[in-house]
């Protein structure tokens, strides 16, 4: 694992675009829809990275928060659900369509429980690597106050506990993920979308490898049973998440084959060596999900470790 320090912040990537960003998005239009996972758990859908909310007896466990904008309207569907208050939310990872709402949702009482980089990104701001563009430091109610820096944390309402565990450089260097043990959920934030390719912010410590080792993980604590939170796409299951992470295997391997004889990212482009995955997996040109932005970040992600 590479150390986080000034520099790494410096080069760190925001990467918000194509479908899960808030570009061309008319937030007024976004609907938030809520999915019984059973024992006083849902998850939510709306614009940016899916929310898992677990209800206790005296408050409420969230995971991820979306968009700035669209608080009241995700706190209206919370409501609809359970009348307590929102004691906890986890962010799984820095990027703004997990986090936006953490300002607001701390305003109204919510401790932010996070990975510490996930602070020390938000602290500090973030530049994107593939573009330069800069994001300013996030304002102090958005920045978790309830940290861990190695294994991992718990955190607990009435009668609901929640695991927060780390894994090392996946789609980011400061990913969480949750458990909910007493519903069989698990919310894996962007180290899985179950529809699409996923982004791969290489420039803030992510990368296939460590994608892949996380994916291993998640599947030896899945069962047939266990209901999957991506961080976009829909809901999944272990199977689901067994083929995804089959595709990114493949993946890894033809592109670190080429890489290892040394094939520039342009040749890389060009020999297009997962074009049988793109019917399946690849979003539109362009988009954040596409095959060459996606090809891109596979490679950058090797780049990064040499
Ligand atoms: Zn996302
Ligand atoms: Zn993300």
């Amino acid at each position: 694992m590479r150390p986080i320090t000034v520099a790494v912040l410096a080069g760190a990537a925001m990467m918000i675009a194509g479908p899960a960003g808030a570009q061309g998005v008319d937030f007024s239009k976004v609907e938030i829809k809520a999915t019984d996972l059973g024992n006083k758990t849902w998850m939510l859908e709306g614009q940016g990275g899916n929310i898992t909310v677990a209800v206790g007896t005296d408050g409420i466990i969230m995971v991820d928060s979306q968009f700035a904008p669209l608080h009241d309207k995700i706190k209206a569907a919370i409501e609809k659900i359970s009348p307590l208050p929102v004691k906890y939310l986890i962010d799984t990872h820095y990027h703004l369509d997990h986090v936006g709402g953490n300002a607001a949702f701390h305003r109204d009482g919510a401790t932010i429980v996070a990975h510490d980089n996930i602070r020390l990104r938000l602290a500090a701001g973030t530049t994107n690597a593939a573009n330069g563009n800069k994001t300013p430091p996030s304002e102090a109610d958005a920045i978790p106050t309830d940290t861990y820096v190695v294994g991992g944390t718990e955190v607990k309402v009435g009668g609901r506990v929640a695991q927060v565990r780390h894994v090392i450089n996946a789609h980011t260097d400061g990913d969480s993920w949750v458990t909910f043990p007493d519903a069989n959920v698990i919310s894996l934030g962007d180290t899985y979308s179950s529809r699409t390719y996923p982004n791969i912010d290489w420039g803030s410590g992510g990368s296939i490898d460590g994608m892949i080792l996380a994916l291993d993980r998640y599947l030896k604590a899945a069962n047939d049973t266990t209901k999957i939170v991506p961080g976009h796409g829909p809901l999944a299951t272990k199977v689901n998440l067994q083929e995804w992470r089959d595709m990114m295997a493949t993946v890894r391997d033809r592109v670190k084959k080429l890489f290892d004889e040394g094939k520039s990212e342009q040749e890389v482009l060009a020999a297009n060596p997962i074009a049988d995955l793109d019917g399946k997996w690849a979003g539109p040109a362009g988009a954040i999900t596409s095959n060459a932005t996606f090809l891109r970040n596979v490679y950058n992600g090797f780049r990064n470790r040499n």
